[in-house]
């Protein structure tokens, strides 16, 4: 599989929208990468007086943090909390931890928000186009098979109790956190660090980007959105830039994870559960702005699977968010639209 990143840091960018001219920051920078949930992720800490040691501790307490992130959440760790409740009888509460019965509940509210367009019981779904923990094979399945998948989701068949149980009443429910996990994953590492009165902070796992405080210059931090083309590179133009404080940034789209069938169809990891089928529609990537991680990436995969119109409703209506849609024209090019406040909270220039 052929990875690349959906956001980039900047650095100082010297000429915003004129191309990447970076300058190394003044502010000393603690830096370490490691992977997690099949991803790689980053941390960055402008501070000054972190000894080695120091830094060490720090890394240990963040990797044991996603470790217990993966072992209440993960579809890939067959002892997992959510393996196991995949695996549970029907009817039965089922105990998990709190952190767990929290991102399940964000996730159903998604899904009344979006009328079940977010909906996190599409395990099974996800799983019979190649997107998910069992096959990475990618074929188109028969109807029978996507009709017999969708009756086995919907997030009406899933309540989560107020002692932290989760309960399905459908036989073969699978719940699939991973249009969510990697953003609260985010958020535990920027809790873990802010524990220990560090102020200046950059973390992310693959594109879930959460910032704190001010970059090494001492300004807020330049993260650029890559465009949403096949294959990416490097040196390749942004297709914006923002600025951002204390906030989080995360694009969903379906020029990563894809394949084409023979007739020419993209078909992507996003499902759409109204018709069990992937994501189609102009509408090639959406980046979400918000105060925390998990809200962006939940709002980032919800408004994919909206599109832009229904999308815009969303997020508009939402205190302290906003969205970039990038929409796929016929000639190769890509058409932008903001939603009300993105201007405002990242100080993107069309
Ligand atoms: P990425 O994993 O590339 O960061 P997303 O955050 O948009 O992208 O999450 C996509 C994942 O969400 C899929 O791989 C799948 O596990 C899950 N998923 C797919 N369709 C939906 C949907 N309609 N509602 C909720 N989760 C979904
Ligand atoms: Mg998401």
């Amino acid at each position: 599989m052929t990875f690349h990143t959906k956001t980039s840091l900047l650095f100082a960018v010297a000429a915003l929208g004129t191309g990447c001219v970076v300058r190394a920051g003044d502010l000393p920078v603690v830096a370490w990468q490691g992977r997690t949930m099949g991803s790689p992720y980053t941390v960055k800490i402008v501070d000054g007086k972190l000894t080695d040691a120091q830094v060490n501790a720090l890394k240990t307490e963040v990797e044991n943090c996603l470790k217990e992130v993966n072992r209440q959440m993960s579809n890939y760790q067959p002892e997992s909390e959510l393996a196991r409740f995949n695996q549970a009888p029907v009817k039965v509460p089922f105990k998990v931890s709190a952190d767990f019965a929290r991102v399940t509940r964000f996730g159903l509210e998604l899904s009344r928000l979006s009328d079940g367009a977010f909906d996190p019981t599409l395990g099974s779904l996800i799983n019979l186009w190649g997107f998910g923990e069992k096959t990475d094979k990618h074929l188109v399945p028969p109807d029978g098979e996507i009709r017999a998948a969708m009756a086995k989701t919907g997030w009406h068949h899933l309540t989560v109790t107020a002692a932290d149980e989760l309960v399905k009443d459908l036989p073969d429910l699978a719940l699939d956190l991973g249009a969510v996990a990697k953003g609260y994953a985010v958020d535990e590492m920027i809790r873990v660090l802010q524990g220990h009165g560090l102020k200046n902070i950059y973390a992310s796992i693959a594109g879930e980007v959460r910032v704190l405080g001010h970059n090494p210059n001492n300004t807020k931090w330049a993260l650029g959105i890559t465009l949403p083309v096949d294959q990416w590179r490097e040196n390749d133009p942004m297709a914006a830039t923002v600025t951002l404080s204390n906030q989080a940034l995360s694009t969903s789209g379906d020029y990563q994870k894809f394949f084409i069938d023979a007739q020419g169809r993209r078909l992507c990891h996003i499902i759409d559960a109204r018709t069990g089928t992937p994501v189609r529609h102009p509408l090639a990537a959406v980046t979400v702005v918000a105060p925390d991680s998990m809200t962006a990436d939940g709002l980032a995969t919800t408004l994919f699977v909206l599109g832009p119109e229904a999308g815009m409703k969303l997020i508009d209506a939402r205190a302290a968010a906003a969205a970039l849609f990038i929409v796929r024209e016929k000639d190769g090019k890509f058409r932008q639209i903001a939603s009300a406040k993105f201007e405002a909270l990242t100080g993107y220039k069309p």
